[in-house]
């Protein structure tokens, strides 16, 4: 088999962790299999490394930017591969570019245009495990580019993919994914699977074990990814395209995001073209605009509710007042929050959401703004009433059991 792992920041947050990956993938490679092992910085190094810049710039130079960040990777990669070595294993470290992997030209958030596998490939034949620095390539001039923060998920989704691995493992310091945060609720279970959809509607419960990026490359190149722990040996959780048996299970997480803002704005006139001038006003000061709902209207007048993140509510506010002689009126609260139930079960089944409003009005909890998708209910409440609303739900579809 070749098996492509990859290794997060708390993996090798350490020496003595590096050691220990170091005998994982030894103990893979005594089973038979070639290998590919794509690392990440050692934790709270990419944050040190953009500290030391801001020492000199609030706006470094994104290319400097590169060069700086790619070096923790690399740090990660020769170090493992000389723990290999040590140990008596054939491993040759690789950067970004020496694995052959290519992006565009954003630097900092760069995108892999394409990977050549050739020295992969050949060091493989050679009898190596090759050892990947993670989160970096090459743009087509020669440049060092970053794929965002968590990038090293992405690279090791895109050579698993490339080469066409028999596994993807992406190794943190959490055993899966959860029904919901194990913190809100001790019942949490650890899901055996989930599809990638579920995964990228669930992505704040998945945030520390997968970047959303690296699942959605996943789904478009139909690699399996197995999320694990390093530090135990359980058999993780499995998100792939989901099957039919998928399809029965109603429910498989629920995810609250309390970064939200509610803005509703009333009496506004119902002519075409309001909730466009609107909303392009807003994208154009970079708001990012999560539900939307408007009303029927009443005497040529509508209502109109948004919610923004909640970090940028003060600047919604002005967008708002620079639009709002033709608005009636508006108001906004913070304190909100969004519980959402995510399941592909709910593609065929019904009465899924007329049970959360149940439950939730049963816990008098009021609901201010519903939203759907085909596998996902969300709900804006409350804020305090949150966490109560994620552990009245997680029983109510019996996630525990
Ligand atoms: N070291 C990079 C980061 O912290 C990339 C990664 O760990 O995946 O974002
Ligand atoms: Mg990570």
């Amino acid at each position: 088999m070749l098996i492509v792992q990859k290794y997060g920041g708390t993996s090798v947050g350490s020496l003595e962790r590096i050691e220990n990956v170091a005998k994982r993938v030894a103990k893979a490679r005594d089973e038979g299999n070639d290998l590919v092992v794509v690392v990440s910085a050692m934790s709270g190094e990419t944050n040190k490394l953009i500290e030391y810049a801001h020492h000199f710039s609030k706006t470094p130079s994104k290319r400097e930017m590169d060069i700086l960040l790619s070096s923790g990777e690399r740090v990660t990669a020769s170090l493992l591969a000389i723990a290999l070595q040590e140990m008596g294993y054939k491993a040759i470290a690789m950067t970004g570019r020496q694995a052959g992997i290519k992006t565009d030209d954003s630097h900092t958030y760069a995108r892999i245009s394409s990977i050549d596998t050739q020295n992969i490939e050949n060091a493989i034949k050679d009898g190596n495990i090759v050892i990947v620095a993670g989160f970096q390539g090459i743009n087509e001039h020669g440049n060092v580019t970053t794929l965002g923060r968590g990038g090293s998920d992405l690279s090791a989704v895109a050579l698993a993919g490339a080469l066409k691995a028999d596994a993807c493992e992406i190794y943190s310091d959490v055993d899966g994914i959860y029904t919901t945060d194990p913190r809100i609720e001790p019942k949490a279970k650890k899901l055996d699977f989930i599809s990638y959809d579920e995964m990228l509607e669930l992505s704040s419960l998945g945030a520390k074990v997968l970047q959303n990026r690296s699942v959605e490359l996943a789904k478009k190149m139909g690699v399996k990814i197995i999320a694990k722990s390093s530090f135990t040996d359980g058999k993780g959780t499995i998100i792939a395209q989901e099957d039919k048996n998928m399809e029965e299970v109603l429910v498989s997480g629920i995810a609250l995001d309390k970064n939200q803002a509610r803005v509703s704005l009333r009496d506004i006139p119902d002519r075409p073209g309001i909730a466009a001038d609107i909303f392009k006003k807003l994208a154009n000061e970079q708001i990012n605009v999560d539900m939307i709902i408007q009303n029927a209207s009443k005497e040529g007048m509508t209502n109109l509710g948004f919610t923004v993140p909640q970090s940028e509510i003060e600047r919604a506010k002005k967008v708002i007042a620079s639009v709002s002689d033709e608005i009636g009126g508006s108001d906004y609260d913070e304190n909100v929050c969004k519980v959402s139930i995510v399941g592909v079960g709910m593609k065929s089944h019904s009465g899924i959401a007329a049970k959360a409003f149940e439950s939730l009005a049963d816990n008098s909890i009021n609901i201010e703004m519903i939203s759907t998708s085909e596998i996902k209910i969300s709900m804006i409440i409350d804020e305090k009433f949150g966490e109560l609303a994620v552990r009245v739900l997680h029983e109510t579809y019996e996630l525990d059991k």
